[in-house]
């Protein structure tokens, strides 16, 4: 199913992904939907650019784009109407509007810009923009291909973990750090970095998104890295916090604790829980310890075409139950101001009876000596 463009995806997978979306369109009472966000054109159709629109109903799929992308999206994604615009993106989508004659329309409610809803409520000829969605709960199980997308970020990351075991010493600052666990992903096939890359070490380890600075690396500290890879547009995450040098005996309490209530959310992912519950069964053993009020974020997320998607492992979850092929991170942490901080983070699908950890890097406190 690759293209020369990379990521062309099967008409049959497509099809499939045409039906949820026009199942979903038919019970919102709309008669065609416009997307634009980029990970939606890429979802719903297979192309992966920008600037462009996709107008979809029950019985039309048109790609509306510019001169830039006719080559590629032709390619990608063959089983769209092509419109070639040359007056503007959206005058080009109104124009078939009217000419198919839809009446009520949705859009991405969080993902058209304001401007851009104004214009085309203008422009629109006796039709109503009135149906905002939210087309991601539509990507929340995830497809065989998209599976082993991820396993192949997941496995990335990993390999450029075991590689920055050999390149820390005391010295280095967390800038070279991100930089060389960066460039070892893309020399594994990674796009890009699935985020901006976090290394935090010492006191900096108390803020849980320390993004890498020019602070250089001191015996003795502990340094959290949270990275990740991109494979074909699928997104991988992972935390390992490590000790150079000897790890005093408050490190190794704090970091048992943590990677105890890290074993218990993996336990806890199975088909059916909810994403509160999950968060709760490691946020009580940080409690019991006494380290509730210094885990101040939730539990976990999924991922795929995006780094945060639904369902969320927290107390604010709205996932009531997990199912099969969808993914979530566990992610507990322990953030001392003052003092520092760790966090432990895997990838896991969650299978039919229960839940099979992706990260395959040990977490065992690993001490650089
Ligand atoms: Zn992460
Ligand atoms: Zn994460």
């Amino acid at each position: 199913w690759k293209s020369s463009f990379g990521g062309g995806k099967g008409r049959g997978m497509i099809k499939e992904r045409l039906r949820r979306l026009r199942a979903f369109l038919k019970a919102q009472g709309a008669d065609a939907v416009l997307i634009n966000k980029e990970v939606n054109l890429h979802y719903f159709s297979g192309f992966r650019g920008d600037d462009t629109v996709l107008l979809i109903s029950a019985d039309k799929a048109i790609l509306v784009t510019d001169f830039r992308y006719a080559e590629q999206a032709r390619a990608q994604a063959p089983l769209f109407t092509l419109k070639e615009q040359t007056k503007g993106l959206w005058r080009q989508a109104v124009e078939c509007v009217g000419e198919a004659g839809w009446k009520r329309l949705a859009f991405e409610g969080n993902a058209l810009f304001y401007s851009d809803y104004e214009k085309l409520q203008k422009l629109l000829p006796g039709a109503a923009l009135d149906v905002p969605v939210d087309l991601s709960p539509l990507r929340m199980i995830k497809e065989t291909e998209e599976i082993a997308c991820i396993k192949k970020a997941v496995e990335i990351a990993d390999a450029a973990f075991t590689d920055i075991l050999t390149f820390i010493r005391p010295g280095v600052s967390e800038n070279a750090v991100a930089a060389r666990l960066e460039s070892t992903m893309r020399a594994l096939g990674s796009e890009r970095p699935a985020f901006t890359t976090i290394v935090a070490s010492g006191k900096r380890g108390s803020l849980p998104h320390g993004v890498a600075t020019e602070k250089l690396i001191v015996d003795g500290e502990f340094v959290t890295m949270d990275f990740g890879a991109v494979y074909q547009g699928y997104h991988s995450d992972m935390t390992r916090t490590i000790c150079v040098g000897r790890a005093d005996e408050r490190q190794r309490a704090i970091y048992d604790i943590v990677l105890d209530a890290q074993r218990l959310g993996l336990a806890a992912v199975r088909p059916g829980v909810s994403g509160k519950a999950v968060d709760a069964v490691a946020r009580q053993r940080l409690e019991a310890a006494g380290y509730g009020k210094y885990f101040g974020h939730g539990l976990g997320h999924s991922l795929g075409l995006e780094i945060h998607e639904e369902p969320r492992l927290s107390s604010a979850s709205t996932c009531d139950s997990l199912a099969p092929n969808m993914l979530v991170t566990v992610e507990p942490g322990v953030y001392l101001p003052g003092w520092g901080g760790l966090r432990i983070e895997d990838t896991v699908l969650v299978t039919d009876t229960g839940g099979e950890p992706l990260t395959s890097s040990s977490k065992e406190l690993i001490e650089i000596l």
